[in-house]
């Protein structure tokens, strides 16, 4: 039995298998999910490669959250490969961007609006556009979980992403507010650093991780996608019944502590 048994969840966001959106569909399957998984662009022929990975080949669908067809065929889509009587009972956004060369790595002050719109629209409004895009497939007890990098503090090198996760908090609690009435939850993990392309994307982003060796008090292991995987599946189990806008910290506890 697994605790996400009949379930049928959409994991957006898989390019390698060091996503955390893989880790996160390995674990669904493991727990009796149906998973499907998305990506968009030049990468989808790399997400498609990789898909064989996991311990069942999922569909692979083609979503990129800032193109208006995408999201308004995704229903299609999904219809296309779980059936026409197909319903989506999770929805996990994994999914974030911001121009390395312009925004992080202590590019905060130089930012320029154009990469900082594109920043948001991709890492926080999405959770919007791919929320509403879903709701059609969506039953009562739905769940959407999202990923954040803690947003409540300003942090070297982020910058610019940290101002988008702080947008990504407050959509997520927005949504929450206007889907509770018809029994959808809206939630998101808040990881500490993981080794990933976005990761290492981030110029400087290793002097965070050095900080997590010595501070966490459970320790954190930046190789292990699992603890993240877990919790955002919990999430999507029927598990946290009365539980939505809530932040779920994985971090080895960090948080919890000021020095
Ligand atoms: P990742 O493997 O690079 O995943 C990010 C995904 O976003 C990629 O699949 C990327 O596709 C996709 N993406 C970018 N623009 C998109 C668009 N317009 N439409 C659809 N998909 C798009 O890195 P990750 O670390 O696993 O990131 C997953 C989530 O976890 C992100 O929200 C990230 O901020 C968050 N997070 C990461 C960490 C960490 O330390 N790694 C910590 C806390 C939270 P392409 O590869 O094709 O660009």
């Amino acid at each position: 039995m697994g605790i996400l048994d009949g379930k049928t969840i959409l994991v957006a966001g898989v390019t390698m298998d060091s996503s955390i959106g893989f880790a996160t569909a390995k674990v669904a399957q493991e727990q009796g999910a149906t998973v499907l998984i998305s990506n968009f662009g030049r990468a989808l022929g790399i997400t498609r490669r990789i898909a064989k990975r996991l311990p069942e080949t999922p569909a692979v669908l083609e979503l990129d959250v800032t193109d208006d067809d995408h999201l308004a065929g995704l229903a299609d889509q999904v219809r296309e490969h779980a059936g026409a009587d197909a319903h989506l009972d999770g929805v996990v956004h994994s999914i974030a961007y911001g121009n390395p060369e312009t925004l992080l790595g202590g590019k905060f002050l130089g930012g320029p609006w154009s990469d900082v719109a594109q920043a948001l629209q991709v890492s926080a409004y999405s959770l919007k556009s791919l929320t509403m895009a879903a709701k059609p497939l969506m039953p009562e007890g739905g769940s959407v979980v999202g990923l954040t990098f803690d947003a409540t503090v300003s942090w070297p090198a982020y910058d610019w992403m940290g101002v988008a996760k702080a947008a990504l908090e407050s959509t997520s609690r927005y949504l929450a507010r206007e889907l509770g009435a018809e029994g959808i939850r809206v939630n998101l993990v808040s990881a500490g650093p993981l080794k990933t392309l976005a990761a290492k994307a981030i110029p400087g982003f290793e002097d965070l991780e050095a900080l997590w060796s010595t501070r966490a008090p459970l320790g954190w292991d930046n190789t292990d996608h699992a603890p993240t995987a877990k919790a955002v599946c919990a999430l999507l189990s029927d598990l946290f019944p009365a539980t939505t806008g809530e932040i779920v910290h994985v971090d080895g506890g960090f948080h919890a502590t000021g020095a």
